[in-house]
Protein backbone atom coordinates (compact mmCIF):
# COMPACT_ATOMS: atom_id res chain seq x y z
CA UNK A 1 0.00 0.00 0.00
CA UNK A 2 1.03 3.29 -0.82
CA UNK A 3 2.68 5.71 2.82
CA UNK A 4 0.85 8.86 2.14
CA UNK A 5 1.47 12.37 3.44
CA UNK A 6 -1.31 13.52 5.90
CA UNK A 7 -1.46 17.33 6.83
CA UNK A 8 -2.69 18.23 9.74
CA UNK A 9 -3.09 22.18 10.27
CA UNK A 10 -5.53 24.30 12.65
CA UNK A 11 -5.45 26.56 15.70
CA UNK A 12 -3.85 26.43 18.73
CA UNK A 13 -5.07 23.87 21.32
CA UNK A 14 -6.97 21.82 19.53
CA UNK A 15 -5.71 18.93 19.96
CA UNK A 16 -3.56 18.62 16.75
CA UNK A 17 -0.82 16.99 18.25
CA UNK A 18 -3.06 14.25 20.07
CA UNK A 19 -4.59 13.25 16.52
CA UNK A 20 -1.89 13.46 14.87
CA UNK A 21 0.42 11.07 17.12
CA UNK A 22 -2.43 8.52 17.37
CA UNK A 23 -3.10 8.80 13.71
CA UNK A 24 0.61 8.34 12.78
CA UNK A 25 0.37 5.12 15.26
CA UNK A 26 -2.17 3.48 13.91
CA UNK A 27 -0.79 4.03 10.22
CA UNK A 28 2.55 3.16 11.55
CA UNK A 29 4.09 6.48 9.75
CA UNK A 30 6.68 8.42 11.43
CA UNK A 31 5.22 12.03 13.20
CA UNK A 32 6.25 15.24 13.24
CA UNK A 33 5.37 18.21 15.51
CA UNK A 34 6.23 21.01 13.47
CA UNK A 35 5.06 23.81 16.28
CA UNK A 36 7.64 22.51 18.52
CA UNK A 37 10.44 23.09 15.71
CA UNK A 38 9.23 27.04 16.07
CA UNK A 39 8.89 26.77 19.96
CA UNK A 40 12.85 25.27 19.66
CA UNK A 41 13.53 28.84 17.77
CA UNK A 42 11.46 30.67 20.33
CA UNK A 43 13.57 29.63 23.24
CA UNK A 44 16.64 29.52 21.41
CA UNK A 45 15.69 33.38 20.83
CA UNK A 46 14.82 33.75 24.31
CA UNK A 47 17.87 32.10 25.63
CA UNK A 48 20.38 34.77 23.57
CA UNK A 49 17.98 37.55 25.51
CA UNK A 50 16.44 38.52 21.61
CA UNK A 51 12.31 39.68 20.93
CA UNK A 52 10.95 39.37 18.12
CA UNK A 53 10.49 42.95 17.18
CA UNK A 54 12.49 45.59 15.06
CA UNK A 55 16.36 45.48 14.73
CA UNK A 56 16.39 42.23 17.34
CA UNK A 57 14.38 40.19 14.13
CA UNK A 58 17.75 40.63 11.92
CA UNK A 59 19.56 39.14 14.75
CA UNK A 60 17.77 36.06 14.99
CA UNK A 61 17.56 35.53 11.22
CA UNK A 62 21.70 35.89 10.81
CA UNK A 63 21.84 33.08 13.99
CA UNK A 64 19.73 30.60 12.26
CA UNK A 65 22.71 28.63 11.08
CA UNK A 66 23.58 28.31 14.26
CA UNK A 67 19.88 26.31 15.05
CA UNK A 68 19.63 22.25 14.35
CA UNK A 69 16.78 20.94 15.61
CA UNK A 70 15.83 17.11 15.57
CA UNK A 71 13.58 14.97 16.87
CA UNK A 72 15.01 11.86 19.39
CA UNK A 73 12.34 9.01 19.76
CA UNK A 74 12.08 7.79 23.06
CA UNK A 75 11.39 4.36 24.39
CA UNK A 76 7.40 4.98 25.13
CA UNK A 77 7.38 6.16 21.55
CA UNK A 78 7.06 10.03 21.97
CA UNK A 79 9.32 12.38 19.96
CA UNK A 80 11.66 14.63 22.32
CA UNK A 81 13.47 18.28 20.73
CA UNK A 82 16.47 18.69 20.26
CA UNK A 83 17.81 21.93 19.87
CA UNK A 84 21.80 21.77 19.09
CA UNK A 85 21.38 18.42 20.81
CA UNK A 86 19.94 19.24 23.97
CA UNK A 87 16.71 17.44 24.97
CA UNK A 88 14.31 20.75 25.55
CA UNK A 89 11.20 19.16 25.36
CA UNK A 90 10.35 20.24 28.45
CA UNK A 91 11.40 24.12 28.03
CA UNK A 92 9.76 24.83 25.14
CA UNK A 93 6.32 23.54 26.06
CA UNK A 94 5.90 26.43 28.42
CA UNK A 95 3.43 29.76 27.55
CA UNK A 96 5.78 32.11 27.54
CA UNK A 97 7.96 29.57 24.84
CA UNK A 98 4.73 29.34 22.56
CA UNK A 99 3.73 33.00 22.51
CA UNK A 100 7.37 33.57 21.20
CA UNK A 101 7.10 30.56 19.06
CA UNK A 102 3.86 32.78 17.70
CA UNK A 103 6.22 35.78 17.09
CA UNK A 104 9.30 33.52 15.23
CA UNK A 105 6.19 32.65 13.12
CA UNK A 106 5.95 35.66 11.58
CA UNK A 107 9.17 36.16 10.32
CA UNK A 108 9.66 34.94 6.74
CA UNK A 109 13.72 33.65 7.20
CA UNK A 110 12.42 31.88 9.90
CA UNK A 111 9.50 30.18 7.89
CA UNK A 112 11.92 29.60 5.37
CA UNK A 113 14.39 27.89 7.18
CA UNK A 114 11.90 25.26 8.72
CA UNK A 115 9.57 24.63 5.88
CA UNK A 116 12.61 23.19 3.94
CA UNK A 117 13.64 20.75 6.78
CA UNK A 118 9.76 19.87 7.07
CA UNK A 119 9.66 19.13 3.03
CA UNK A 120 12.77 16.73 3.55
CA UNK A 121 11.33 14.74 6.28
CA UNK A 122 8.45 14.26 4.66
CA UNK A 123 9.44 13.77 0.78
CA UNK A 124 9.24 10.03 0.83
CA UNK A 125 5.42 10.23 2.34
CA UNK A 126 4.53 7.56 5.27
CA UNK A 127 4.21 10.79 7.45
CA UNK A 128 1.71 12.99 9.67
CA UNK A 129 2.73 16.47 10.05
CA UNK A 130 0.49 18.76 12.15
CA UNK A 131 1.16 22.45 12.35
CA UNK A 132 -0.84 25.93 10.71
CA UNK A 133 0.58 25.42 6.97
CA UNK A 134 1.11 22.13 6.23
CA UNK A 135 -1.69 21.66 3.90
CA UNK A 136 -1.25 25.12 2.24
CA UNK A 137 2.23 25.17 1.92
CA UNK A 138 4.93 22.88 3.30
CA UNK A 139 2.84 19.79 1.07
CA UNK A 140 0.26 21.55 -1.06
CA UNK A 141 -0.17 18.46 -2.73
CA UNK A 142 -0.35 16.03 0.11
CA UNK A 143 -3.19 13.18 -0.37
CA UNK A 144 -4.60 14.02 3.00
CA UNK A 145 -5.73 17.19 4.68
CA UNK A 146 -7.63 17.77 7.73
CA UNK A 147 -8.46 21.12 9.46
CA UNK A 148 -8.82 20.63 12.91
CA UNK A 149 -10.87 23.64 14.90
CA UNK A 150 -13.04 24.21 17.91
CA UNK A 151 -14.17 27.36 19.79
CA UNK A 152 -12.12 29.76 21.79
CA UNK A 153 -13.33 28.86 24.71
CA UNK A 154 -13.18 25.48 24.62
CA UNK A 155 -9.88 25.13 23.70
CA UNK A 156 -8.57 27.56 26.49
CA UNK A 157 -10.15 25.19 28.61
CA UNK A 158 -8.06 22.44 27.29
CA UNK A 159 -4.87 24.10 27.55
CA UNK A 160 -5.39 25.63 31.46
CA UNK A 161 -5.96 22.33 32.30
CA UNK A 162 -2.76 21.02 30.41
CA UNK A 163 -0.99 23.76 32.17
CA UNK A 164 -2.54 22.30 35.50
CA UNK A 165 -1.54 19.18 35.10
CA UNK A 166 2.34 20.51 33.79
CA UNK A 167 2.61 22.11 37.54
CA UNK A 168 2.13 25.60 36.34
CA UNK A 169 -0.29 28.05 37.83
CA UNK A 170 -2.59 29.97 34.88
CA UNK A 171 -4.51 32.52 35.29
CA UNK A 172 -8.02 31.83 32.98
CA UNK A 173 -8.55 34.75 31.64
CA UNK A 174 -4.73 35.23 30.74
CA UNK A 175 -4.89 31.75 28.53
CA UNK A 176 -8.15 32.83 26.99
CA UNK A 177 -6.15 36.06 25.83
CA UNK A 178 -3.36 33.85 25.02
CA UNK A 179 -5.56 31.44 22.28
CA UNK A 180 -6.82 35.08 21.38
CA UNK A 181 -3.85 36.57 20.81
CA UNK A 182 -1.81 33.48 18.80
CA UNK A 183 -5.09 32.89 16.58
CA UNK A 184 -4.86 36.37 15.61
CA UNK A 185 -1.43 36.50 14.74
CA UNK A 186 -1.56 32.61 13.05
CA UNK A 187 -4.51 34.39 10.71
CA UNK A 188 -3.17 37.96 10.17
CA UNK A 189 0.78 36.94 9.30
CA UNK A 190 1.81 38.09 5.66
CA UNK A 191 3.68 35.04 5.35
CA UNK A 192 1.67 31.70 4.70
CA UNK A 193 -1.32 33.15 7.69
CA UNK A 194 -3.14 29.80 8.87
CA UNK A 195 -5.97 29.29 6.84
CA UNK A 196 -7.82 26.03 5.68
CA UNK A 197 -6.77 24.62 2.19
CA UNK A 198 -9.33 24.36 0.14
CA UNK A 199 -9.26 20.77 -0.08
CA UNK A 200 -9.06 20.03 3.41
CA UNK A 201 -11.84 18.59 5.65
CA UNK A 202 -12.79 20.48 8.09
CA UNK A 203 -13.12 18.41 11.84
CA UNK A 204 -14.65 20.78 14.70
CA UNK A 205 -14.54 18.52 17.49
CA UNK A 206 -15.80 21.56 19.88
CA UNK A 207 -18.36 18.82 20.78
CA UNK A 208 -17.19 15.44 19.90
CA UNK A 209 -14.72 13.70 22.40
CA UNK A 210 -11.24 12.08 21.61
CA UNK A 211 -12.97 8.86 20.50
CA UNK A 212 -14.87 9.73 18.36
CA UNK A 213 -12.50 12.25 16.47
CA UNK A 214 -10.14 9.42 16.28
CA UNK A 215 -12.81 7.22 15.09
CA UNK A 216 -14.07 10.20 12.29
CA UNK A 217 -10.28 10.80 11.28
CA UNK A 218 -9.35 6.99 10.81
CA UNK A 219 -12.29 6.43 8.16
CA UNK A 220 -11.05 9.18 6.45
CA UNK A 221 -7.42 7.96 5.96
CA UNK A 222 -8.30 4.48 5.71
CA UNK A 223 -10.23 5.63 2.16
CA UNK A 224 -8.19 8.14 1.05
CA UNK A 225 -5.24 5.62 1.54
CA UNK A 226 -7.38 3.13 -0.23
CA UNK A 227 -8.05 5.44 -3.19
CA UNK A 228 -4.18 6.64 -3.11
CA UNK A 229 -3.09 2.94 -3.53
CA UNK A 230 -5.16 2.34 -6.94
CA UNK A 231 -3.56 5.22 -8.83
O1 LIG B 1 1.44 24.13 17.54
P1 LIG B 1 2.12 24.98 18.60
O2 LIG B 1 1.17 25.72 19.48
O3 LIG B 1 3.15 24.22 19.36
O4 LIG B 1 2.91 26.08 17.75
C1 LIG B 1 3.51 27.19 18.36
C2 LIG B 1 3.40 28.40 17.42
O5 LIG B 1 4.22 28.17 16.26
C3 LIG B 1 2.00 28.65 16.88
O6 LIG B 1 1.24 29.53 17.69
C4 LIG B 1 2.23 29.24 15.51
O7 LIG B 1 2.33 30.64 15.60
C5 LIG B 1 3.59 28.71 15.11
N1 LIG B 1 3.50 27.68 14.06
C6 LIG B 1 3.46 28.11 12.75
N2 LIG B 1 3.47 27.18 11.74
C7 LIG B 1 3.52 25.86 12.02
C8 LIG B 1 3.53 25.41 13.35
C9 LIG B 1 3.51 26.36 14.37
O8 LIG B 1 3.41 29.30 12.48
N3 LIG B 1 3.56 25.00 11.01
Amino acid sequence: MKKIIVAIDGYSSCGKSTIAKQLAKYAGYRYIDTGAMYRAVALFAISHQLSATGDQQSAIISLLPNIHIDFALQPDGSQHVLLNGNDVEKQIRTLEVGNMASQVAVIPEVRHFLVAQQQQMGKDGGIVMDGRDIGTVVFPHAELKLFLTASPEVRAERRYKELIEKGEHPVMADVLADVNDRDYRDTHRDESPLRQAEDAVVVDNSTMTREEQMTHIIGIFDSVKEVASQR
